[in-house]
């Protein structure tokens, strides 16, 4: 059932739709007292169940199966291990057009197909005869004959094999009258009828692109990765920006394809991939499908059902959530830029990590995977070196020449305190940027917050908004003019007067990437700037917009948060500049400075052109922080032994395993009394592994105040050792009354 409870329910199976009903198929069934739901057949069996009257399923809606037996089992092993109901994975995992759902007695059938409308011939002039009446009749209407000739063509009617015309194709043409279409309806000589179509772009592209030669270097690591998979199913790929991976992972997916097998092909988000798109469907054609988030739920229904046919695509190219795609002979994996923190579901549950997720799969599958990256993540790092699970290969040259940028830190502490600083711009960044432009090249600028300011703040007596469902204060929109929170999306307009000491004196702290973009246009007011961060790319096509345009140098600047550090390459950037580094290295979370060294490293990269190196300026008022000069030097391998040092000594991943549990509640007081007696009742089970409860950086989000219990576990202990006792925990807390409200749930390997 798609319902965040335990376990499965029994329903009586009536006998029509005994011969007909399979594991994986769907059937409506009655709940509670008014609702229906759709649920997933997973046993038919003859045991009667203890405890409730058996219903009876209303309905069976798919004679074949949507859901594969493997599927099912990965779905048990998702909600097992991040702590979840399997119905939580089932909701995740379904496209919602395949979920129907009721309100009271209807049932909503979300998928509909798509159609189309097509004309042909009124039964009535079908003979030749007929149709030089017919002809004689509209001389006086030409533009009905026009149209009526037009029918004739299209559909071939005097050539042997006819074909169907859609009204679309008719009427493009200029000299297509709506008038005379209507006519000839009207007269019976068109008919019109509808087609039942699939949405899935059909393009003919095949295969048509001269393969790229590997060079040495991409060669070599291809062997390597081949001869890794020899013994091992996991391999890492630390390949430096720009060394071209991904010619290499299109070697390896045509190798699968040619052994008869299926690839998944995942990225971080589905908004950065445009170029990786077109270069994949250059190359496999119609063999590659695409699924993602800002797909309609109708395309994605089709995809889901394509995978489950006859013909499925070959490659799956998609973001997390298509780990959950049937597939019925995977044989590849690939995890590119396997370090970046959108892989792991926040919220709802199941909070699963899709790089762990897909090593599962393809481990169930007999399938290998490949994790790609130029900035491992931590826990990777360490299988593939000390823990010696994964293969290791290394690619250290940059492709065509290009050399790593020099980057430079410039300390903002000090500019500041001379008076020094233009606003975000040291004086050292704009002479860069204003050199390069000058010589007719781009520059990108990172800074890790959109909005115009982080806050409003009254310069009197320091009143802050926040917000009334959270624990943030609000960000001040410019273009909107509000104040937003980025959490509930919250809104409202600034005030004109302090509420709390009604002075006219409100000023705007810190700077967003809509201030930074002001900012530019002070500064070089000739120069096209674009912004990309959430509120520039709400369509996809805005996205690939902005992206064209700086591709092709109608705008000269990009200005963006962390979207603008992933996987894009660009040909004619000469500087990147980091405005502010502080905020990513002050973020309280273990995983601050791995991320901030990951997001730094990756947006340098995007600096450099063929045989120019690549100038990159980092400002930040600690310029002696050891993230910030391994960034400098491109010490990968001196942080991540640093923080694997740390890591170790203060009990973290990857020598440990974490598992956050949050309460919620709407009473604070309450909330902490329960918290304090579930970490009471954690310890004398789990002693010194538990550590809380506290209050997390954000501890109200829509109204709910949250409080942190925080695990950690030797990695020697068995998950589902651990799932079962703090199940019993919960479920103990919950049943007594004073707690029976409370919302408990977990993050597993929290990222
Ligand atoms: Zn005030
Ligand atoms: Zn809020």
């Amino acid at each position: 059932m798609p319902l965040p409870l335990p376990g499965f329910f029994t329903y009586a199976l009536p006998s029509s739709m005994e011969a007909l009903v399979q594991v994986g198929c769907r059937v409506i069934v009655p709940f509670g007292r008014t609702k229906y739901y759709t649920a997933i057949v997973s046993r038919i069996h003859k045991e009667k169940p203890e405890g409730y009257a058996v219903k009876s399923v209303s309905e069976l809606i798919d004679t074949t199966p949507i859901l594969l037996p493997s599927q099912l089992e990965f779905w048990q092993w998702m909600a097992d291990y991040y702590l979840c109901a399997l119905g939580d994975v089932y909701k995740a995992a379904l496209p919602a057009g395949l979920k129907l759902e009721s309100d009271g007695e209807e049932i909503v059938r979300r998928f509909k197909p798509k159609e189309e409308a097509r004309v042909r011939l009124g039964e009535n002039f079908q003979s030749e005869e007929s149709l030089h009446a017919l002809f004689d009749s509209l001389r006086k209407t030409p533009k009905q004959l026009d149209l009526l000739m037009r029918l004739l063509e299209l559909s071939n009617h005097f050539g042997k094999e006819r074909k169907e015309v859609s009204k679309h194709q008719l009427m493009k043409d200029e000299a297509s009258s709506a008038a005379a279409f209507n006519g000839l309806v009207g007269k019976g000589v068109f008919q019109t009828y509808t087609v039942e179509i699939g949405r899935l772009s059909s393009s003919n592209n095949q295969e048509t692109v001269v393969k790229h030669v590997l060079n040495a270097p991409q060669q070599k690591a291809l062997e390597e990765i081949l001869e890794t998979f020899q013994q091992k199913n996991v391999c890492l790929l630390h390949g430096v920006t720009s060394s071209g991976k991904t010619e290499i992972y299109i070697q390896l997916i045509e190798q699968a394809l040619a052994e008869g097998k299926q690839v998944l092909y995942l990225l971080p988000e589905i908004a950065l991939t445009t170029q990786i798109t077109q270069r994949l469907q250059r190359v496999f054609g119609n063999k590659l499908g695409i699924y993602h988030s800002k797909f309609s739920d109708n395309e994605r229904v089709e995809i889901w059902q394509k995978q489950l046919s006859q013909e499925p695509f070959d490659v799956i190219l998609g973001v997390r959530s298509s780990v959950f795609l049937p597939f019925q002979r995977l044989g590849l994996v690939i995890v590119d830029e396997e370090h970046e923190n959108t892989y792991k579901q926040q919220d709802p549950a199941p909070r699963y990590h899709a790089r762990n997720a897909a090593i599962m799969l393809a481990h169930k599958a007999g399938a290998k995977t490949l994790l790609g990256t130029a900035t491992p993540s931590i826990e990777s790092w360490y299988n593939a070196t000390e823990a010696g699970k994964y293969g290791l290969v290394q690619l250290t040259e940059r492709y065509r020449e290009l050399q790593l940028p020099e980057i430079k830190a410039v300390d903002i502490h000090e500019l500041r305190h001379k008076k020094l600083m233009h606003g975000a711009f040291s004086p050292d960044l704009l002479n860069a940027m204003r050199d390069a432009l000058g010589r007719g090249e781009q520059v990108i600028l990172f800074q890790n917050r959109r909005g115009f300011a982080p806050m409003i703040e009254c310069h009197n007596c320091g009143w802050i908004p926040r917000c009334v469902n959270c624990d943030v204060t609000l960000t001040y929109h410019r273009s909107s003019n509000q104040l937003v929170c980025h959490y509930c999306g919250h809104s409202i307009t600034p005030p004109q007067v302090c509420p709390a000491c009604e002075e006219a004196d409100i000023r705007s702290i810190g700077a967003g990437t809509e201030r930074v973009e002001e900012e530019i246009k002070t500064y070089f007011p000739e120069v096209k700037v674009a912004r990309m961060d959430l509120d520039t790319t709400r369509s996809r096509s805005s996205y690939e917009q902005l992206i064209r345009d700086f591709e092709q140098g109608k705008t000269r600047i990009l200005i963006g948060t962390q979207m603008i550090s992933k996987g894009l390459d660009f040909g004619n950037v000469s500087v990147v500049g980091i405005l502010n580094a502080d905020l990513m290295l002050s973020y309280p979370d273990f995983r601050a400075y791995e991320r901030a060294f990951q997001l730094m490293a990756q947006v340098a990269g995007r600096a450099g052109r063929k045989n120019k190196r690549g100038l990159v300026l980092l400002q930040t008022s600690d310029v002696k922080h050891p993230i910030i000069d391994q960034v400098r030097r491109n010490d990968y391998k001196g942080m991540v032994e640093m923080q694997l040092a740390e890591r170790q000594m203060f009990r973290y991943p990857p020598y440990y395993r974490m598992v956050y549990v949050y309460l919620k509640h709407r009473n604070a007081s309450l909330l902490d009394q329960m918290a304090q007696t579930m970490a009471t009742r954690l310890r004398l089970i789990f002693g010194d592994r538990v550590m809380g409860p506290d209050r997390p950086p954000v501890a109200r989000v829509q109204k709910l105040f949250i409080r942190k219990i925080m695990l950690k576990f030797e990695m020697k202990v068995n998950p589902l050792r651990i799932r079962e006792l703090l199940l019993k925990v919960q479920q103990d807390l919950l049943s007594e009354d004073k707690f029976k409200t409370l919302t408990v749930y977990y993050d597993v390997d929290p990222a």
